[in-house]
């Protein structure tokens, strides 16, 4: 059995197959169909999470992980005014732009060949 604290307040709780205790899958069950119903309504209106957070009072940061756990549809999110985590500039698709992302992979691929290969030359393709 394991045992292990609820990511979202602490609890100790037997894990199964989330890191979250059932009382806090249920709020955030019951948060996540709130934004959804909060943006439906608004799909013309430009929305960014902290409006989220101050309408309906579910944290931005959940809003989120919503988002990055793509449990919201495209056309849910496509009035939200996401900026992005790294730069700061509007970001459509994510919470990071597509710039930011782009670099981010690089980084990623690079370190992966790196510790792949520590020897080695490297060859770059851009
Ligand atoms: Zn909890
Ligand atoms: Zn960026």
């Amino acid at each position: 059995m394991d045992v292990v604290n609820c990511t979202a307040c602490r609890k100790l709780f037997i894990r199964q197959s989330s890191d979250l205790c059932i009382d806090c899958i249920k709020k955030d069950h019951t948060d996540f169909e709130k934004v959804r119903e909060f943006l439906r309504e608004r799909r013309k209106v430009r929305t960014s999470p902290v409006d989220v957070e101050k309408a309906i009072g579910v944290k931005k940061e959940n809003v989120l992980r919503y988002i990055k756990e793509g449990r919201l549809l495209i056309s849910e999110i496509s009035q939200m005014e996401i900026m992005c985590e790294s730069c700061g500039k509007p970001s459509r698709d994510g919470t990071i732009c597509a710039e930011c992302r782009d670099t981010l992979r690089r980084d990623l691929a690079q370190a992966m060949l790196d510790s792949a290969n520590p020897s080695k030359p490297r060859t770059y393709r851009t």
